[in-house]
């Protein structure tokens, strides 16, 4: 492993593929399953015309990718961005198979992508994109089928109109097709904090089980957008010290805490961290490397990589964002005995809070925020011991728990149903 070039360490195909062979191997899985689970079971590719406010024609790409919808209907969000690749959307549509499975919600996993520019491209422009991407792919999504939800580059406005448009084939108003909904069209109480609520469950079970108090823990946190936000937030109202903020142009340091609501107030004022008076300018790359009890890497992919994981001089990693760890910095990590809290169980709450969404859309009752939180951060703790007592049994790390526990439960659906045909 420890040979690869940089270039295979940071594809996320490769980096998802070699953790699931290293799990099923580890399982003794079954050559058959083992196949059929290794790739996606779907993949659509569509090419569709969209027409530009100049009046000229643009031809977009997009996917959507079905891992698996052995344990229910496909679950993933859709991500607008101009480097979307289909190794990257089959990457993310396996991890959210293993991420459904780690916290037991009935749903398989998928993902979509459309290969453009949603920064450069007008409100009208994004609704007409949205709008014929849907219609490509309309034939595989469905509340029974496949759910798509916001990922980066969407948001609830691109949820409003895929139900939209979804509703107007089916001759009648389907909220159920999508998550992430505004919520006075079907979406849910709570989801936007969800999963950093999810980050800071997973951090206080973390804390219990090795013995360090939660007051004044020091964290840094990569990424002060919605789960990095959020989990900040949170975990300051429960007594944590949020010491550093990493972003994209800069970071913040103050050992005695960053005040964080007033951080966000700034943020959405100037549209920036930097230049907040209450902590001292930082470089984001070093903050990572600052001694503290958990660093929640909440950005992007590929932040804690051969490079940098030898420095990390965190107790705890929690991983916030999809894949910010390579799989030889796993190594690394954990060889330094820090404490790995997956992505695929500590950024569960979002899809933990997706699937209330589903279930109260198909209820046509909406539950008061603090049920959706109760529910919630009951289902966290629980992954959350399911995996620490599936790596103490199998003496594995806790991603290859994650992986081992999600990869049996899925094969266990898959023995029971049996293969049709
Ligand atoms: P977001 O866009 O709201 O926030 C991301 C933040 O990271 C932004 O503030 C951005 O400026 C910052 N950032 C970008 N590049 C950076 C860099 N190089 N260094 C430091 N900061 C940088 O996105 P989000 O919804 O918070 O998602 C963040 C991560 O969490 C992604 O990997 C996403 O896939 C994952 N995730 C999100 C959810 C969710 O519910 N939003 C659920 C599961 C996983």
């Amino acid at each position: 492993m420890s040979t690869i070039s940089l270039e295979q360490e940071i594809n996320p195909w490769e980096a998802q593929a070699a953790r699931f062979d290293f799990a099923a191997r580890k399982l003794n899985l079954e050559d058959g399953l083992w196949k059929l689970l290794r790739r996606p079971s779907r993949e659509i590719i569509v090419h569709f015309p969209v027409i530009l406010d100049d009046g000229s024609t643009e031809v977009f790409t997009g996917y959507r990718v079905q891992h698996s919808q052995a344990r229910g209907p496909g679950k993933g969000g859709i991500r607008y961005a101009p480097d979307v690749t289909l190794d990257e959307v089959r990457a993310l549509a396996s991890w959210m198979t293993w991420k459904c499975a780690v916290v037991n919600i009935p749903f398989g996993g998928a993902k979509g992508g459309v290969v453009c520019d949603p920064k450069k491209m007008s409100r009208g422009e994004l609704e007409r994109l949205t709008r014929r991407y849907t219609c490509e792919i309309i034939d595989f999504i469905g509340p029974e089928k496949d759910v798509p939800a916001p990922d980066m580059g969407t948001n609830e406005q691109t949820m409003a109109w895929i139900m939209d448009t979804y509703s107007m084939h089916m001759r009648q108003t389907v909220t159920s097709v999508v998550t992430g909904k505004p919520v006075n069209m079907g979406g849910s109480r709570g989801r936007k904090e969800a999963t950093g609520r999810g980050v800071r469950v997973v951090c206080d079970e973390a804390l219990k089980l090795l013995g360090i108090p939660r007051d004044g823990c020091r964290v840094v946190v990569q990424g002060f957008g919605n789960v990095g936000s959020n989990a900040a937030l949170l975990m300051q109202e429960a007594g944590y010290r949020i010491i550093g903020v990493a972003e994209f142009d800069g970071g913040l340091y103050n050992a005695d805490g960053i005040d964080t609501h007033a951080l966000r107030e700034y943020q959405q004022r100037n549209g920036t961290v930097l230049g907040f008076p209450g902590a001292e300018a930082a470089d984001p790359d070093e903050l990572l490397l600052s001694e503290c009890e958990i660093l929640i890497p909440a950005a992007l992919e590929n932040v804690i990589t051969s490079r940098n994981a030898d420095r990390i001089r965190a107790r705890i990693v929690a991983e916030g964002a999809n894949g910010p760890t390579t799989t030889v910095a796993d190594e690394i990590l954990a060889d330094k005995r820090i404490f790995v809290i997956p992505d695929i169980l500590a950024n569960a709450g979002g899809v933990t809070a997706s699937y209330f969404e589903w279930v109260q859309d198909r209820q046509g009752y909406f539950w008061k925020e603090a049920v959706v939180n109760e529910q919630l951060e009951a289902i966290l703790a629980e992954g959350f011991d399911d995996v620490v007592r599936y790596a103490q049994a199998h003496n594995v790390n806790n991603r290859i728990a994650a992986y081992m526990l999600a990869i049996d439960r899925v094969a266990f659906t898959i023995r029971q149903r049996g293969l049709y045909a």
